[in-house]
């Protein structure tokens, strides 16, 4: 694989399509181990993680429901610091085993600024999964309960993330060339 340019910039290969699917894998393993006769209801943090939340989910051999809500924070390749819901959540989670699913946690400011709306509700438990964590971005701890890949604090599309709306639709994910 060569470099793709997105828009603007150009970014070199990263992660390989049969990488993410074997890691997707390995997730859903644990979760259907862990979550046996509890019913799980995903949340997918959209847009970017639709991909992920797919793949997650057709990997289930348990019983589960998926909702979806829509949070953003990011233009172009930086974090705008402001969290906006663009579709709240229609799903009632009181007494419910609740497992959030992100396409990747950065600063932690989506999680942090979403998290407290959930337990509010009174989950019975709330997990967090999320294909991608950048450890040294963080600024808001967040515990994630299931991590793909721990990658540095660069910027990456593909595989459901974007560069102001374009990439989302690449199998791999690429990172922001030097
Ligand atoms: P946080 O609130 O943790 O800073 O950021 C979470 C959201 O920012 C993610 O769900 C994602 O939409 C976006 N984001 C963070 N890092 C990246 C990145 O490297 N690439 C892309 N395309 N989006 C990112």
């Amino acid at each position: 694989m060569s470099k793709i340019r997105v828009h603007d910039k150009f970014f070199e290969p990263y992660l390989s399509a049969t990488s993410i699917e074997e890691k997707v894998e390995l997730i859903a393993n644990q979760i259907n181990h862990d979550y046996a006769d509890k019913n799980p209801l995903f949340i997918a943090v959209l847009n970017g993680s639709f991909m992920f939340a797919a793949d997650l989910f057709k990997r289930l051999t348990i019983e589960a429901e998926i909702s979806f809500i829509k949070l953003a924070s990011y233009k172009g390749t930086k974090s705008s610091g402001h969290v906006i819901t663009a579709i709240g959540l229609d799903a009632e989670l009181y007494g419910r085993n609740v497992v959030i699913v992100e396409d990747i946690v950065d600063t932690g400011k989506t999680l942090h600024k979403f998290l407290p709306q959930l337990h509010h509700q009174q989950p019975a438990s709330l997990k967090i999964a999320a294909l991608l964590y950048k450890p040294e971005a963080v600024i808001y701890p967040v515990a994630v309960d299931y991590v793909g890949f721990s990658i540095p604090n660069k910027f990456v599309v593909g595989y459901g993330l974007d560069y102001n709306g374009l990439g989302r639709n690449i199998k791999e994910i690429y990172r922001l060339a030097d």
